[in-house]
């Protein structure tokens, strides 16, 4: 391919909306353009390595022995309906209506879709196990679309979903999608860790994540470097402080603190108690219903963990007026203490850390004034313990009890082992060897194509720009012609050059734009093709030519031994 025949609009300066690297390289370097607010258009040589992404998933799902197909983005809302789901992942759903005002909507995910398809389709344990994927445009209602292509309100994904008989074959299934997804990652030059996930609104079993390790990635991943434990921090644990034993006889002691609201009010003088020795009580509403959630003053709510013991996630933070109705305090004064209870109980959930504290700090439902000595198990009722927080760094890890870090990552992939849910709600349902009806067991497999390319940029790039890993390079060799006069030495070499990597299947393009070398050099560091061949009078009168890896040093090469470099370098 010849540049001046391409499109590929470089830009010097960085459009003043990308915030992060790979945003800004995407811009820069001629990959895509913006039409608003998380909707881009590809263009061409970022439509090249998407394609490449897309082919590398393509190659390792088929290998794994999943089936392609392709689903309609336009879905009917009563499957939706009938899983379940549609309440709960209404606020994402791109909802329209037709010319006869029926409702549709586009598809997020195709979990109803395809369990619709299965539950026509396949009747017995003969026709299991099956996996079936596809590459496709899918539409999420972004309340703030940022970052280009990593929170768009179109992306392309590859969803793929298996159909199990027995549960040990659902765990095969679910073993073959999580090496397939390794290999596609490895395959495309992204370093990324798996952790454990949360299975959030779509009702799973369990899930891994896979994890870029960047600072401008939106998860957070909580690991352990001493035994390798590693989970989204949604669904991370660590091991349960041990309550500090500190006049355990006192009695109850009310006191005023006026003016004082906040836990690290309560910690600064004249009252000094510490985070640690407070009790955080936050309070929601579950079906209409007033809960107590009780936490140690410096320790955080995780909401996923609540809707897991909870078992659902219609739920909601209370307002202050709801509060003070039933607690006769604002929030800053509350507390789960039996005696200060209007109705004497109210249901608390409350978490593992405070198991056994005494000596605590908490609110005693009255303005101004807290309540100290306070014996969770004497003076509270909790209804349920459970682990309800956080997980921070320096914690002690659940596994091995050595100190736990954090450290952000940009999620690209996700396997869930889903169950029965979705094959009961639909009718998927099968009989198996002894005639009895069964509903598959399913799985549920994503990677974000879009997403990968761009996070493949976030990992591979340095200050003058992308440094792409050949295998999804839009071009793998560029040929930079010093001087582009037709039938030049120069130009004749180089046109040579680019037809014998052509033969041998590498991917050329030569820059025959009337430029300044400067200009040239610049733009496909920019854009960062792996290798690049400068060939320049000078060094022709030498009979070498110029090879610069993209991250690596230039070297001169005898001109008739640059292809064989040069394949030899792609391992061609
Ligand atoms: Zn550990």
């Amino acid at each position: 391919m010849r540049w001046s025949q391409t499109f590929i609009p470089t830009l010097k300066e960085t459009p003043a909306d990308a915030e992060i690297p790979s945003h800004k390289l995407l811009l820069r370097a001629g990959l895509i353009r913006k039409l608003t607010g998380g909707l881009y258009t590809f263009l061409p040589l970022g439509l090249r390595a998407l394609r490449k992404v897309e082919q590398i998933v393509r190659e390792e799902m088929d290998r794994a022995g999943a089936l392609e197909v392709l689903m309609p983005a336009l879905q009917p809302p009563e499957i939706w309906q009938r899983s379940g789901r549609y309440q709960a992942a209404r606020e994402v759903l791109f909802r329209l209506q037709d010319r006869a005002k029926r409702e549709w909507l586009l598809g997020p995910t195709h979990e109803e879709v395809i369990t619709t398809v299965v539950a026509g389709e396949i009747s017995s344990y003969r026709q299991l196990p099956k996996n079936f994927y596809q590459i496709q445009t899918k539409f999420r209602d972004e309340i703030r679309p940022r970052f280009g292509l990593m929170r768009a309100k179109e992306f392309i994904m590859k969803d793929a979903y298996s159909f199990d008989a027995t549960d040990e074959a659902a765990q095969i299934s679910y073993r073959k999608m999580y090496d397939a997804y390794a290999r596609i990652f490895q395959r495309c030059g992204l370093k990324t860790i798996p952790v454990e996930a949360d299975a959030g609104v779509m009702g799973g079993k369990f899930s891994h994540e896979f994890m870029v390790p960047a600072e401008t990635g939106e998860s957070e991943v909580v690991y352990c470097e001493d035994c390798g434990y590693a989970a989204n921090i949604e669904k991370a644990t660590s091991a349960a402080p041990k309550s500090e034993i500190r006049n355990p006889k006192s009695e109850i002691e009310k006191f005023a603190t006026p003016g004082v609201v906040t836990i690290e009010a309560l910690a600064q003088p004249p009252y000094h108690i510490p985070a640690d020795r407070q009790i955080k009580t936050l309070v929601y509403l579950l079906e209409s219903k007033l809960i107590l959630i009780l936490l140690r003053g410096d320790h955080q709510l995780n909401e996923a963990k609540l809707a897991g013991v909870l078992g659902t996630t219609q739920f909601r933070a209370a307002t202050a007026e709801e509060i003070y109705a039933e607690l006769g305090a604002h929030p800053g004064s509350l507390g789960g203490v039996a005696a200060t209870l209007k109705s004497g109980t109210l249901p608390i959930y409350a978490d593992e850390a405070l198991r056994g504290a005494v000596g605590m700090t908490t609110g005693a439902n009255e303005d101004g004034f807290h309540l100290r000595n306070v014996s969770i198990e004497r003076d509270l009722v909790v209804q349920q313990w459970a682990d309800l927080r956080l997980a921070q760094a320096g914690e002690a890890c659940s596994q091995c009890g050595r100190p736990l870090k954090v450290r952000r990552a940009i999620e690209v992939g996700h396997v869930f082992k889903l169950g029965t849910k979705y094959s009961e709600a639909l009718g998927a349902l099968f009989l198996d060897e002894e005639g009895k009806q069964q509903p598959a067991i399913m799985g549920c497999y994503g990677i974000g194509v879009t997403r990968t390319l761009q996070a493949i940029i976030e990992q591979c790039n340095d200050t003058d720009g992308i440094i792409w890993p050949v295998s999804v390079a839009p071009y793998a060799v560029c040929i930079t012609p010093l001087t582009v006069t037709a039938d030049s030495p120069v130009m004749i070499l180089a046109e040579k050059i680019c037809a014998e990597l052509s033969s041998h299947g590498v991917e050329v393009i030569l820059d025959d734009r009337e430029e300044r070398p400067g200009v040239k050099f610049k733009d496909s560091e920019l854009i960062g093709f792996p290798i690049r061949i400068a060939i320049g009078e000078k060094s022709l009168a030498k009979g070498e030519v110029e090879l610069k890896p993209r991250a690596g040093t230039l070297v001169a090469v005898k001109s008739d031994g640059a292809v064989a470099r040069v394949l030899q370098l792609l391992h061609v």
